[in-house]
């Protein structure tokens, strides 16, 4: 999507804003591609005394493993973002702001970035997800398998009567 800016930077006041469906089935977050449907994006540039703020809002479905228990959770997500526009920047220490030569904006990019520097690193299906049991795997959320976990692996055991 690309933002036509003219008219906004020229006229104290103006703004436009675009609604629109973002595929982001390309992107990869840790191996996996955590988009399965469209992001749904709202973006509005407007004029407030010669700068142009612009505000994006994006609401998609989060689809990926509990970094804990491996099971595969489907989470609807909602972010904003505010951006400062400039024509040109006038030093590299500008970093609070996106410039927009040509007056045009290549809103696709920045959406992008957001939402991935925005993405949880961490992920669990809840606060106290009991994760898998470390011997027979079985998700210990959806209750005890048996395993006696007081136990220790045997080479540990090996390495103890070394040890003594
Ligand atoms: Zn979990
Ligand atoms: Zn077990």
């Amino acid at each position: 999507m690309l933002l036509e800016l003219k008219k906004v930077f020229q006229n104290d006041g103006e703004s436009i804003s675009v609604d629109y469906d973002l595929p982001m089935n390309d992107v990869e977050f840790y191996g996996v591609c955590p988009f399965k449907t469209p992001v749904k994006v709202h973006a509005e540039a407007k004029n407030r005394a010669s700068l142009v703020d612009l505000k994006i809002i994006v609401d998609f479905i989060y689809t990926r493993q509990c970094d804990r228990c491996l099971k595969l959770l489907q989470k609807p997500m909602h972010y904003e973002f505010d951006h400062k526009l400039a024509v040109s920047l006038m030093s590299e220490s500008d970093e609070d702001y996106i410039e927009t030569p040509d007056y045009k904006l290549e809103l696709d990019e920045v959406v992008k970035t957001d939402i991935i520097l925005e993405l949880p690193a961490k992920f669990l299906c809840s606060e106290d997800c009991k994760g898998l049991c470390m011997k027979c795997g079985k998700n210990l959320n959806e209750g005890d398998c048996g395993c006696d976990k007081g136990s220790v692996d045997p080479r540990l055991e090996i390495l103890k009567q070394l040890i003594d």
